[in-house]
């Protein structure tokens, strides 16, 4: 589609008024490169913000992760008996009932042996 008079007219005007000559050649260039520059960092800072935040949540992750004293679920099986029959110290059975909270196993076990046993 052609374009209007007036539209033409306003295109002959940009060309030959001097304010539209002034930019250099090269300057939408250097624009678009340090635009794209502009994104690189921004890239970059959001990459090392996102490995900051990893870093702090694995930082909060072993800080909320039990001492390695605890016990295995070799041994919270040996132990399962008599921590159902109530026959552990607090001790023994704090160590169970941590190692319950973070095992599924273990904690589906001694439920089990739990239900079984109050029959
Ligand atoms: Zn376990």
């Amino acid at each position: 589609m052609p374009p209007a008079d007036g539209e033409t007219w306003r295109q002959n005007e940009m060309t030959t008024d001097p304010r539209w000559s002034r930019c250099p050649p090269g300057t939408l260039r250097q624009m678009a490169d340090s635009s794209r520059n502009a994104r690189r960092t921004r890239r970059g800072l959001l990459a090392v913000g996102v490995a900051g935040a990893a870093a702090a949540a694995g930082i909060v992750w072993l800080a909320g992760q039990p001492q390695p004293v605890e016990l295995t679920c070799a041994q919270v099986d040996h132990l399962a008996d008599a921590y159902v029959a109530k026959r552990l110290s607090q001790t023994r059975r704090d160590q169970v009932d941590r190692h319950r909270r973070m095992c599924a196993r273990c904690d589906a076990r001694l439920r089990q042996m739990e239900s079984a046993a109050a029959v």
